[in-house]
């Protein structure tokens, strides 16, 4: 049995659950609205902001004689940073959480806190075209090796595992197919390996989707996406425990990876409202994926919210909502999709995700243009697929656009 032997310690261990309390625990729109501020003090002041000021500032006056306290936005303890890392962990359910400048940038040092040259990574094989290149290039040129599994074959995680194997990362739901893993054989192998479970979880944002109640130790978001949701800043967090939290910010500091206080500011503005846009959002989607089911030039529909999907059992038990995103094939192909998308006019073709705005993209022209149409086909993106990031408009009206541009 391969034991982790570790010079290098990740604590990924949680601490003992703190002893109940009186007051019941907030809902998940109560957090996104106040997580991580000091309402209740600030409350009783006359005259306090409602809304946290942008603290655009990158000094603080320090105190006298101790390190304590120190401020500045590169280590991740800017005003406006704090706020939103408090809030991001209580949403996920963690103990503690680090705002950086993009989800790369987390996805990076999240890793960078875990592994050294000499250790091994087991990955999914389905991974965001920026992370495949981070741990297959990059990685690899930093002596750390890392093997592709597909996350469907649930015996080759095991089989794949070595002694210097530290820690096993996946994506789920996958970007662009929507497919959604099981984590339960992964969680076996990393509890009984002493592995530390890290996943992606962009897609789903904490409202659909919280790893670590599945037993991961640690997750990445994209706070680009869903969780700042209006297509206007960029940003990436780590939530998991707090001393593993502190490597991840040693990582980040020297790195150079924090984000901006007003990029921290517009986070915690659009993150108010990530309960409400995500749940019209998963509606919608269901809609229009119920919809796209039912028309002779959609050859299929990617939605984990249809009882045809391969994982909607899956996703049943896993998630809370089945997303925002979905994926169509045109059964024209890709000359059917490129006039699809020159004609749709509600959906704007953009890459990106999660906002409140609907986009639609091909990934043969986004994360996949490295690949040749047959790698493209054999990751289940052929030419005829289109991306949908379905957005907060009416979904009557999404339709409608949709039906006017397959005519
Ligand atoms: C967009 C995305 C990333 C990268 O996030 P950036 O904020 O663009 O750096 C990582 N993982 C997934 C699943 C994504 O969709």
């Amino acid at each position: 049995m391969p034991r982790a032997t570790r010079s290098h310690s990740p604590h990924l261990s949680s601490a003992p659950p703190s002893p109940p309390t009186a007051a019941p625990s907030p809902g998940r729109s109560t957090i996104a609205v106040h997580g991580g501020t000091d309402r209740p003090r600030a409350g009783r002041e006359t005259d306090a902001p409602v809304v946290t000021p942008i603290y655009q500032s990158v000094n603080h006056i320090q105190a006298f004689g101790t390190a304590e306290g120190l401020r500045y936005p590169r280590y991740g303890t800017g005003p406006n940073a704090e706020i939103v890392q408090r809030r991001l962990a209580q949403l996920e359910g963690g103990e503690a959480a680090l705002v950086l400048g993009s989800g790369m940038g987390a996805t990076a040092c999240a890793l960078l806190a875990l592994l050294r040259p000499g250790d091994h990574l087991l990955a999914s094989a389905w991974l965001y075209g920026g992370t495949h290149r981070l741990l297959t290039q990059e990685f690899a040129s930093m002596g750390i090796d890392v093997t592709l599994v597909d996350p469907t074959e649930h015996r080759g995680w095991r089989r794949r595992l070595r002694r210097e194997t530290r820690a096993i990362f996946v994506e789920s739901p996958v970007n662009p197919t929507c497919r959604v893993l099981d984590l339960t054989p992964v969680t076996l192998l990393t509890k009984e390996a002493g592995l530390a479970l890290v996943v992606d979880s962009t897609f789903a944002s904490p409202i659909n989707f919280r790893p670590l109640e599945h037993g991961a130790d640690v997750v990445i978001q994209s706070t680009t996406k869903f969780l700042n949701g209006h297509h206007d800043t960029l940003g990436g967090a780590v939530v998991g425990t707090a001393p593993y939290i502190e490597e991840v910010r040693e990582k980040m500091t020297v790195w150079g990876q924090a984000p901006d206080p007003f990029a921290c500011w517009l986070l915690e503005r659009g993150l108010k409202t990530l309960d409400v846009r995500v749940r019209r959002q998963n509606e919608s989607a269901m809609r229009i994926a119920e919809w796209a089911a039912g028309r002779s030039e959609i050859r299929r529909v990617h939605y984990p919210g249809l009882e045809t999907h391969p994982d909607h059992a899956i996703a049943a038990t896993q998630l809370d909502g089945f997303g925002g995103m979905l994926a169509i094939e045109l059964a024209g192909g890709g000359k059917a999709a490129d006039r699809f998308v020159r004609r749709v006019s509600l959906w704007l073709h953009a890459p990106s995700l999660g906002g409140v705005d609907s986009l639609v993209s091909e990934p043969r022209y986004t994360s996949h243009a490295e690949m040749s149409p047959e790698e493209r086909a054999a990751l289940g993106v052929p030419d005829g697929f289109l991306r949908l990031s379905v957005g907060i408009e009416d979904a009557d009206d999404l339709i409608a656009d949709l039906e006017r541009a397959l005519r």
